[in-house]
């Protein structure tokens, strides 16, 4: 096994009464893909919230290649090089595709989006670097064909993989996808899945998925980790988590539409 790159220990989060997370621990290899199950409630969105700072867990801890993080500020955690998505589409409407990237660029940048519109010199520079950076990332994914488009101009599935794209652009280490499949047709989650696990195998970027169509999640995933109720239930290989007596209990038991 290579060396975790974040851990999660003993990662509690309760709102009021509910216990949203209890106890949670497991760790994220670099340069694999690990998903996050479990049925509807289960903690998983709590779970990247406390990752990436939205959240103050109530106790527990979160270390990126052993620093401590926990409850860093959301922008601290994006400069140690953990990039996001979320589970709704969280685009710019009023900008192309490429400026839509660009800003994924700015969250690394110095001089700040705010400055870049006054155009002094540096922010010039960086934004002509921000732009070269965007067309680079829309030709590795194959994308440079929608640059200049508006993002309600492409289908849904287009639109995801533009969210995909710009986290990219903030040079993240280890990405969380949010649903990364959520109403896409078959289709498109078959090009979504490729994109991961080309991005995986070229660049050795380490994904951390939480997503609910199972099938897709036990092709693409070298780990799983199954929640339920706030606790983790199991965490192994797909071919071991897809036999495990306590995460089908937890699926029968649940909506069987997720
Ligand atoms: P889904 O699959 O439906 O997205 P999930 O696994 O992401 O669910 P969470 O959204 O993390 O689950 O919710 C876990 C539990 O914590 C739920 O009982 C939810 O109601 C509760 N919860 C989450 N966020 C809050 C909050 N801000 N305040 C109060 N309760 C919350």
């Amino acid at each position: 096994m290579n060396k975790p790159l974040l851990t999660l220990s003993g990662l509690t989060m309760r709102f009021g009464g509910i216990s949203a997370l209890e106890a949670v621990s497991f760790e994220v290899e670099e340069g694999k893909t690990t998903s996050v199950i479990g049925p509807n409630g289960a903690g998983k969105t709590t779970l990247f919230n406390c990752i990436t700072g939205m959240y103050r867990p109530t106790s527990g801890q979160v270390s990126l290649r052993g620093e401590d993080i926990t409850a860093a500020p959301a922008h601290r955690i994006a400069r140690h090089g953990i990039a996001r998505t979320f589970q709704n589409l969280a685009l710019f409407g009023g900008l192309s595709v490429l400026d839509n990237l660009m800003t994924g660029a700015y969250l690394q940048g110095r001089s700040g989006l705010l400055q870049g519109a006054f155009l002094t010199p540096a922010a010039r520079a960086e934004r002509r670097a921000a732009e070269a950076a965007a067309r680079e990332t829309l030709a590795f994914l194959g994308m440079e064909d929608v640059a200049d488009a508006a993002p309600a101009e492409l289908s849904y599935g287009k639109q995801k993989q533009v969210e995909f794209a710009r986290a990219l652009m903030q040079n993240a280490r280890l990405v969380l996808l949010d649903e990364p499949m959520a109403g896409m047709s078959k289709t498109e989650k078959t090009a979504m899945s490729g994109l991961i696990q080309r991005v995986k195998r070229e660049r050795g970027i380490t994904f951390l998925i939480v997503e609910h169509d199972i099938p897709v999640v036990m092709d693409l995933s070298d780990h799983i980790v199954v929640l339920d109720f706030g606790r983790k239930i199991a965490d192994g290989l797909p071919e071991a988590v897809r036999q495990d007596p306590a995460v089908i209990a937890a699926y029968l038991g649940s909506d069987p539409h997720h």
